[in-house]
């Protein structure tokens, strides 16, 4: 392996901006010089990267995606998927567990593990998946015992659907209580899903109209709102570290901020589409608008921004959920499945907030505002603490995972291009400012 010499990039960390020249060596960062005065110091490699003007983040993390591998890979693998993470400056993700086997059991993760074995570029780390009494058990056994202390080292936390998404995960009743109770015995976050199935049942039993946004009013806020009530409660019962999947309304922010407010171990993400796609988006994007939760009013977004800024929101997770074109397509739309990719396209779409810009083609009533060290905390400090994942944070002598940010590069998104199998993106045509680019992850 050769070493390589990243000179004049911007380190961006939370306590401020570095300029330093960076050498790596097998892999290694072996010295970090830090430009204080401009001066340089005369370091030699076989490779140099000319880094002016660029910033240097640690390999950011998504903290939840769907690979679809195995039993869906006409929608995405995990080396497909990888492949798009890596190439959207993401170099670790974590893999939900609604695949097929899905990640139920000691025998599915391993199976996983080892699928995971091939793919080098990304760190691919895996929520187990609980819907049964058994599914607690398997993974009670995993961390009793020592043998199997290597699978549980991939496992970031459990995964609790508490209405069904794809994958008919739906967790059954009582159920959702034991798992509270086990993740707070085993340390392990829990993550959940958070909308409410009899709401929602209700709603979809009322519906009349087949027009794709009658998916935002049966999958209303309120259900979201009710599940987040119900497991903020659980979790404040049984101790439970509680993280919120892809939060999506105004009053859920407000009840998870509240929570943190009582000293409860509540953290929470954002997806990107609910912070740049509302309900006024189902004109253009038909099903490919079509995720759970839904799209919501603009109002929502504005709340989820503000939640952004004032820190209450932890983590940006992209929930990337390939699925074909042509099961995207099939009519009436409300039948198609729900989710859209979104892992290749975070970070370019908050870089472009980051350089004062807005990505929509249409434009907001408000600005949001958002700091490149914001992208750090959101994107790799805070899911690297939340999940223990352990992940180098650009220090001397530290395995080298890093990726490089062209700040001011202009381009466009077109699904075409990007490395989902899927081949399609909700942001077609949308112009972005800042491109990442993965300088190595060894
Ligand atoms: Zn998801």
């Amino acid at each position: 392996m050769t070493s390589l010499l990243i000179r004049g990039g911007t380190i961006v960390r939370p306590t401020g901006d570095e300029r330093a020249d960076l050498l790596v060596d097998e892999g290694i960062i072996r010295e970090i010089f830090i430009r204080t005065t401009g001066q340089q110091k005369l370091l030699a490699a076989d490779q140099t990267i000319d880094a002016n003007g660029q910033l240097l983040f640690p390999g950011f993390i998504d903290c939840h995606v769907h690979l679809r591998e195995p039993g869906m890979e006409q929608k995405g693998t995990m080396e497909t998927e990888s492949q798009s993470a890596v190439c959207g400056g993401v170099t670790t993700v974590c893999d939900m567990p609604n695949t097929n086997p899905p990640t139920v059991s000691v025998a599915a993760l391993r199976e996983k593990i080892r699928i995971a074995e091939n793919v080098a570029a990304c760190d691919i780390r895996f929520f187990f998946g609980v819907t049964q009494s058994e599914h607690l058990q398997e993974l009670q056994r995993m961390y009793a015992d020592p043998s199997l202390s290597s699978l549980a080292g991939r496992c970031c936390g459990v995964k609790l659907y508490i209405d069904h998404s794809t994958g008919n995960q739906k967790a059954a009743q009582g159920v959702a209580e034991e798992a509270f109770r086990v993740c707070a015995d085993t340390r392990l976050p829990l993550v959940a899903h958070c909308e409410d199935p009899v709401l929602n049942a209700r709603a979809a039993k009322l519906n009349t109209r087949d027009d794709i946004s009658a998916h935002s009013q049966i999958r209303a806020p309120e259900s979201e709102q009710r599940a987040i009530v119900t497991a903020v409660e659980l979790a404040k019962r049984f101790g439970t570290h509680l993280h919120v999947a892809h939060l999506s309304t105004r009053r859920g922010l407000e009840l998870v901020g509240q929570a943190k407010k009582d000293g409860l171990a509540i953290t929470c993400e954002v997806a990107p589409h609910h912070l740049f796609l509302s309900t006024e988006d189902y004109a253009t994007l038909g099903a490919l608008g079509k995720m759970n939760p839904p799209l919501r009013t603009p109002e929502h977004s504005e709340a989820l921004w503000e939640g952004v800024e004032n820190g209450t929101v932890d983590c940006m997770a992209s929930d990337h959920a390939p699925h074909t074109l042509e099961e995207k397509q099939v009519l009436p739309a409300l039948t198609a499945p729900s989710g859209v990719p979104g892992v290749e396209t975070m970070i370019p779409l908050l870089l472009t907030v980051a350089a004062g810009r807005w990505p929509h083609p249409r434009p907001r009533p408000f600005q949001p505002k958002l700091k490149y060290a914001d992208i750090r905390r959101l994107c790799f400090d805070n899911p690297n603490r939340i999940f223990s994942l352990r992940q180098t944070m650009i220090e001397q002598g530290t395995a080298a995972n890093l990726v490089l940010v062209h700040p001011g590069e202009e381009w466009e998104i077109h699904g075409a291009e990007l490395h989902s199998k899927c081949g399609w993106t909700p942001y077609e045509g949308w112009r972005v400012t800042g491109r990442a680019t993965v300088v190595g992850r060894w």
